[in-house]
């Protein structure tokens, strides 16, 4: 009881610290600066003119994106998470796997590269199964149940899926030897990245759309007409995967609509929503 209070309260002290002192090491200002920088160029080069920045959902996208990112791990998810991954060290099987891949045998630079690849891969397969297993798409429906693009949608997602993207990226960490602290960079890039892809914005990508996921290809993703049964552009930092994997669908124009093909079964409240999976009218597809 004394381990979680004390993690607990450290967790707080720890976000307030951040909170009052400004810099680019921390996340909460991390999220301010690329949340601002979007809607920036959100409001310099709107991609759909005619979408307002004061949308319906507005409040309740930045309240996920801020809930998601620092209130749920506060809330006893960090130190849940934080006891798991002490009592999975004491497993032998677990400490086989630590440092399998001897990644620091490289250069720093292409080790940061590899693992930026492999967790992206890792997010893919999961994306994936958010879609495919009924369970998990419903738990994935509140991600989808925006009616309008725009960066907040990003992080706009169930607690749950904290939990799913966790846990392999804590198994790609142990066998490559490295811990949640060698990430922040890549959660930097990946935070840029996912904000640009769910904005209304249209960048000039080239080439690079065929590396990097896009707001077009993104937007495909979010269509209320899915063109597939089981969705397409499952990409979150990186496209090649669904072009390596056939799941890529990019015609020239837009979808004509976004959200859940039957989004009025869908709650509006972020507290029906929390406990939506889990209750007996929702069903899957
Ligand atoms: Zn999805
Ligand atoms: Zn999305």
């Amino acid at each position: 009881m004394q381990y979680y209070l004390n993690h607990f309260l450290s967790g707080w002290q720890s976000l307030a610290q951040q909170i009052t002192h400004p810099n680019w090491g921390n996340f909460f200002w991390l999220l301010v600066a690329v949340s601002a920088v979007v809607l920036l160029l959100e409001v310099i080069l709107p991609w759909r003119k005619k979408q307002r920045l004061a949308r319906p959902q507005l409040g309740q996208d930045i309240f996920y994106m801020f809930f998601n990112m620092f209130f749920f791990p506060l809330m006893g998810y960090a130190t849940l998470s934080h006891f798991c991954a002490t009592q999975l060290q004491t497993w032998g099987f677990v400490e086989d796997l630590r440092g399998l891949v001897p990644l620091q045998l490289l250069p720093a630079w292409l080790q940061l590269v590899l693992l930026f690849v492999a967790r992206d891969f890792i997010q893919w397969n999961v994306h994936v199964l958010l879609h495919r297993v009924p369970f998990f798409w419903k738990l994935h429906e509140v991600h989808h149940s925006s009616e309008t693009m725009s960066f907040p949608v990003h992080l706009r997602y169930h607690w749950a899926e904290n939990i799913l993207y966790a846990i392999p990226e804590y198994f790609l960490l142990l066998v490559l030897g490295r811990s949640v602290n060698d990430l922040f960079v890549i959660y930097a890039a990946s935070l840029f990245i996912g904000h640009l892809n769910h904005a209304n914005l249209r960048l000039p990508w080239g080439f690079l759309k065929y590396i990097f996921n896009t707001s077009e290809l993104h937007l495909w993703h979010h269509a209320k007409q899915i063109p597939r049964r089981y969705g397409v552009n499952y990409a979150l930092s990186l496209s090649i995967w669904d072009y390596l994997f056939r799941t890529v669908y990019a015609p020239p124009q837009p979808p004509a609509a976004i959200g859940l093909a039957d989004e009025p079964r869908f709650p509006k409240s972020f507290l029906r929503q929390l406990i939506w999976p889990f209750g007996s009218d929702s069903r899957s597809r």
